[in-house]
């Protein structure tokens, strides 16, 4: 295989830069790799979803052709769009050469997927595991006050040599891993693992003003969020619950945003609802004004496009928003440069559903006057190092079962 430098970088940091583009190819593995010292993250639970589809190849093929025969009786009457599709599909025009480029791009990186395409190599069956944890539920009985998690440093940070063992509280408490190593913790029987200086705060969206700093100047440079937008896949899947719109308005990004500001990320779906409704009322109400386009592009470990790119209902990217939020004492000079950042595309193989690729990094890489990050990221369901994660499961990708030899 010829080597070269961004496959060499690839393998150490987990990502790709193609050579004069805006694309960016992630495997999030190695990037999430790097946050701990002794554990490692299982390629074959991360990507569980490939894996499935490769090893049941047949029964794949199989509901594709039914539902091939189904989608043919339905096309005899063509759909006429409505003023909404309408607006979607213009909107997919203009992103379209964008993503073929991107794609095309990655194709002609052979060195790379043939990284990628060994994944499958060393696949272990996750079945076995049991039943995974409900922080949701266990969230939700009235016992949730005294649920406790022990953390379990390798070394004890603080002088005492005691305190190898810390039991506090699960729910509505900051929990943080302060040390440069990882720390197992347990919870009910079950263990986790928190990666190198990470936090988190598990609570329910009514108690998410807790976060609020008493002084602007701890506030965060780098808000991330992804929310439980409303869709029929979540639901139907009974995946995690789903908020209507106007519960979004509520959270308090000015006060969270740090005194000179902070970048804000937000993860968005194809539906052309959620655009409109971030573009005239979320960011303008949040304070935040809108910077530039990212676009998640989501590819299959061959490189193959998860979905026909011109699907209309199952496109296989999605947007990530970027706006600025002001602080006190931000300059005009900050918002400038960020106008100068173009847009981008980001290529990864998807893990299980909705997970997004950590893209802390990469944004700090485009917007370097955000550097040192100090960042949240809100309703997170795993942890990164030097981030502090919210939302009613941030430990869900932190059970041992999605780490290696478990
Ligand atoms: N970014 C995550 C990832 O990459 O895995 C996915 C986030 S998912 C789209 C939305 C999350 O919001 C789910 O974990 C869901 O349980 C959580 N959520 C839903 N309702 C919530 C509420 N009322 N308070 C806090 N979190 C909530």
């Amino acid at each position: 295989m010829k080597s070269n430098h961004e496959l060499s970088v690839f393998i150490d940091s987990g990502f790709y830069r193609f050579r004069s583009s805006n694309v960016f190819f992630i495997d999030p593995v190695r990037v999430l790799n790097r946050f701990y010292a002794r554990f490692r993250i299982s390629p074959s639970a991360y990507y569980s979803r490939f894996f499935f589809e490769t090893k049941h190849a047949g029964q794949e093929v199989e509901v594709c052709s039914r539902s091939s025969k189904k989608r043919k009786r339905k096309q005899k009457k063509p759909h006429i769009l409505n003023e909404r599709e309408r607006a979607a599909d213009q909107r997919h025009r203009e992103v379209k050469p964008l993503l073929l480029k991107a794609h095309e791009a990655l194709l002609a990186a052979t060195d790379l997927l043939t990284v990628m395409g060994e994944l499958n190599r060393d696949y272990v069956s996750s079945t076995g595991y049991g039943i995974e944890q409900s922080f949701i539920e266990l969230g939700r009985v009235w016992q949730a006050p005294l649920y406790e998690i022990t953390l379990k440093f390798n070394q004890c940070y603080l002088t005492d040599q005691r305190c190898e063992q810390r039991v506090i509280p699960l729910f509505n408490n900051l929990v943080a891993n302060e040390t440069a190593d990882d720390v197992e913790a347990e919870i009910l029987d079950r263990r986790y693992i928190l990666p190198r200086e990470s936090s988190f705060f598990m609570s329910d969206l009514e108690q998410i003003h807790n976060l609020i700093p008493a002084e602007s100047d701890c506030g965060f440079n780098l808000i991330v969020i992804d929310p439980p937008w409303e869709n029929g896949s979540a639901r139907q899947k009974s995946l995690y619950p789903t908020l209507p719109n106007r519960y979004f308005l509520s959270l308090p990004i000015k006060q969270l945003t740090h005194t000179e500001g902070a970048l804000v990320a937000l993860w968005v779906t194809n539906r052309e609802k959620l655009h409109n409704f971030v573009e005239k009322e979320l960011f303008p109400l949040w304070g935040v004004d809108y910077v530039t386009t990212f676009y998640w592009l989501k590819v299959k470990p061959d490189g193959s496009l998860i979905s026909d790119l011109d699907l209309f209902h199952h496109r296989p990217y999605e947007y990530l928003l970027l706006g600025y939020c002001s602080g006190v004492a931000a300059s005009s000079k900050h918002h400038s440069a960020l106008r100068a950042v173009n847009n981008q595309t980001i290529i990864s193989i998807p893990g299980d559903y909705s997970r997004k690729p950590p893209i802390g990094e990469l944004l700090l890489e485009c917007f370097p006057g955000f550097k040192p990050a100090r960042c949240i990221e809100l309703f997170a369901r795993e942890m990164t190092a030097g981030c502090l994660s919210w939302g009613n499961e941030p430990l869900h990708f932190q059970e041992s079962r999605y780490f290696l030899g478990d």
